[in-house]
């Protein structure tokens, strides 16, 4: 029977499952445990319009504030919980204090990825995940400054073209051979590289970062293997994030790139559960694991866990979707293109709205939508399908996406 909850990180995935919890009819104690200081925000605005100064703090809020005492929830924010003693069935918290679970649910969500190069610890050099981080990169922006962007992702992209939008002078270092890459055709790259090019970003790929410069403690330029310089007033660091599982690799579980969970989001011990950035998690619909940062995925599986911890058995196995806003496009990503064989362009990439769609075996396993709503929404009942569209009529944009097939 259970009577107590701890849910430890207070972010996306934590409040969906509490709240899915409450809504579900259990009555137990529920305890949200998170190291930041704010209730659980949305985190996407941080690199777009939180960014641009264009959105209040409060309106980041996933839930109003009188959410948590209107529906019973202990919610411990500033605490980092650092240990969890299984045999007790408690976690320790760094106030030395300790509370009880019945179960437990992590969803500690993910880090940056550090950059293992001198002069990382320089004023004005930036890794971007809080509130905290976007307030403080914030401050040093003013028009004719220069950032330089370390890395091509999501993450640089979007804060090298709110940048750009305010005025600054902006370049992005990307390490390989084209920006986006790890999720993205080059067709797609390219439109990309050529959208931020027209509005002035300089864009250098193969630019591996050797180290910071700086003067006075402050980096003035990021210095690239070739010892090539590029001056900086202010360095934002966007390389990919590592799952936030330190916690559950201390405590035995079982943890393999994210917290090792099965589709029922339980993890190697029977009284614990996971969800979010931090799971390394199957999916059935692509044969294969994987660990996944984004909302959508956090939402899902944060959802999943709640239902399972009651003994509801819901299986997460949903196929997953991102999308990225940088200036007025909207890039949507449904499924995950990995290991494609095929890629078709559908429409004019010149007309600023186009999709790439991914095949593999001749099935469709994912589709970049750029501004393009109608072909999104196809895609998300096409690929849970295992749809496997005609080529020629794929190819054809005055085919609609459904139609395809
Ligand atoms: C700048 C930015 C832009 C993004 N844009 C998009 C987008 O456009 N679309 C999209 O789909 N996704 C986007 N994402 C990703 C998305 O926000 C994440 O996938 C989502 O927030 C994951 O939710 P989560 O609950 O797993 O983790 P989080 O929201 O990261 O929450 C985890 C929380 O746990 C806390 N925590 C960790 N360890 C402990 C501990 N030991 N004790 C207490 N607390 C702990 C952390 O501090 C954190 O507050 C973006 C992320 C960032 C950073």
């Amino acid at each position: 029977m259970l009577e107590q909850i701890v849910i430890v990180g207070a972010g996306q995935a934590a409040v969906q499952a509490a709240d899915t919890l409450r809504r579900k009819g259990f009555a137990g104690k529920i305890t949200l445990i998170g190291e930041e200081s704010w209730p659980a925000y949305q985190r996407p605005p941080l690199s777009k319009k939180y960014l641009a100064g264009s959105l209040a703090t409060e309106r980041l809020a996933l839930r109003p504030p009188s959410f948590y005492s209107q529906h019973g929830i202990d919610l411990k924010l500033g605490c980092r919980v650092q240990e969890i003693a299984r045999r007790e069935q408690r976690v320790r918290l760094d106030d030395g204090s300790q509370v009880p679970y019945d179960a437990l649910l992590l969803c500690t969500g993910s880090r940056p990825r550090k950059l293992p190069v001198d002069g990382l610890d320089l004023a004005g050099i930036h890794f971007l995940r809080t509130i905290a981080d976007v307030d403080r990169i914030r401050a040093g922006f003013a028009p004719a400054k220069r950032l330089v962007v370390v890395g091509g992702g999501y993450i640089g992209m979007e804060v090298a073209a709110t940048a750009r939008e305010l005025g600054l002078e902006v370049s992005i270092l990307e390490m390989a051979d084209r920006i986006m890459n790890r999720v993205t055709c080059p067709a797609v790259s390219d439109f990309y590289s050529m959208e931020h090019a027209r509005r002035g970003v300089q864009i250098v790929c193969n630019a591996r970062v050797r180290s910071f410069r700086g003067e006075a403690g402050s980096v003035r330029a990021v210095v690239t293997e070739g010892a090539k310089e590029y001056e900086a007033d202010q360095v934002v660091i966007g390389v990919g994030v590592v799952a936030a599982d330190e916690l559950a690799l201390a405590a035995g579980l079982e943890c393999a790139n994210g917290i090792v969970v099965d589709e029922y989001c339980r993890t190697s011990d029977a009284a614990i559960f996971a969800a979010g950035d931090c799971t390394n998690h199957p999916s059935p619909h692509y044969g294969r694991r994987f660990r996944l940062e984004s909302v959508d995925h956090a939402f899902e599986q944060g959802t999943s866990a709640a239902l399972n911890l009651l003994g509801i058995p819901t299986p997460h196995h949903k196929v997953p979707w991102f999308w990225s806003d940088q200036y007025d496009l909207k890039l949507v990503i449904v499924g995950l293109s990995h290991e494609y064989d095929t890629v078709v362009i559908r429409g004019d990439p010149s007309s600023r709205s186009f999709s790439a769609c991914y095949l593999r075996g001749g099935e469709l396993v994912a589709v970049d939508t750029v501004n393009h709503p109608k072909d999104q929404l196809a895609a998300r009942k096409l690929i849970p399908a295992h749809a496997r569209p005609q080529l020629e009529r794929l190819a054809d944009p005055a085919i609609a996406l459904r139609d395809s097939v």
